[in-house]
């Protein structure tokens, strides 16, 4: 495969409005990430794109659509959550060498990818766990309180998401989650789990391949979330007949 001959007409112009400048290199790189997510999703699920050209649109414009955000925060230290092939994360941290990067990823098979394609792309800025969200941020998970952003893509509604990110980072960080067209239903869904976790929406924008939300984290996270391994998603925070 050779996902480099397969960039769509627009996508320089794209990433041209979004004030982003590539370094010699980093579109051969994406191209090496494109083929290596497109091989092993032969093997096992990785993601429902099989076409490079849609790749470059559906993963890799819609990860650097974060940029502008983390441009602006001034991030140095990010937290994936729900990693999966790599998405967000690893088009940004090919395209942002100065910033860090940890991954988090549940499913071993997904983290060892992960762990393959960072060797082979030489990305010394990544770290990849393979761990549960809920283990790594507890009080004494260590990774809790440590990002300037924490960044999630198609890991869940966000009345749960929340619990799985926000306490990963720093009070006055933010949680980026890439969503979709329902992101204003998500956003009153989780109004009891913002005012829970101590954190607000910033913002709300639209871009070409789908809505960013930026939620600040204003005071620390209570100690009693993340709740244990499952919790999360089996009783999401403010849903009806659960008690907090
Ligand atoms: N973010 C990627 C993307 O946009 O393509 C992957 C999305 S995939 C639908 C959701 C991923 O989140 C899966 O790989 C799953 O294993 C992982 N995941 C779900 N819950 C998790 C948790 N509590 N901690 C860590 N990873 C989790």
């Amino acid at each position: 495969m050779n996902s480099i001959e397969k960039i769509p007409e627009d996508f320089n112009e794209q990433v041209a409005d979004l004030g982003i400048e590539f370094d010699e290199g980093d579109l051969q790189r994406l191209g090496e990430f494109i083929d290596s997510l497109l091989e092993t999703n032969q093997k096992f699920n990785l993601t429902a794109v099989k076409d490079p050209s849609q790749a470059w649109t559906k993963h890799i414009l819609d990860s650097l659509s974060l940029i502008p955000v983390l441009s602006t925060e001034g991030v140095e230290h990010v937290v994936d959550v729900g990693s999966g092939g790599g998405l967000p994360a690893l088009p940004l941290a090919i395209t942002m060498p100065h910033v860090t990067f940890t991954l988090v990823e549940a499913t071993k098979k997904k983290a060892l990818f992960l762990s393959e394609v960072v060797d082979q792309l030489s990305l010394d800025n990544v770290t990849i766990i393979a761990d549960r969200a809920e283990n790594l941020a507890t009080p004494d998970g260590g990774f809790r309180d440590i990002a300037d952003a924490v960044i999630a893509r198609a890991v869940g509604p966000l009345q749960v998401l929340l619990e799985l990110t926000v306490p990963f980072a720093k009070v006055d960080g933010v949680v980026i989650a890439i969503k979709g067209e329902r992101a204003q239903q998500e956003i009153e869904d989780a109004s009891k789990a913002l005012h829970i976790l101590h954190s607000k929406v910033e913002s709300s924008v639209r871009t070409t391949t789908g809505t960013i939300l930026t939620i600040r984290k204003i005071e620390s996270t209570p100690r009693a979330y993340p709740r244990v391994s499952g919790e999360p998603k089996r009783m999401p925070l403010g849903k009806k007949g659960v008690k907090h």
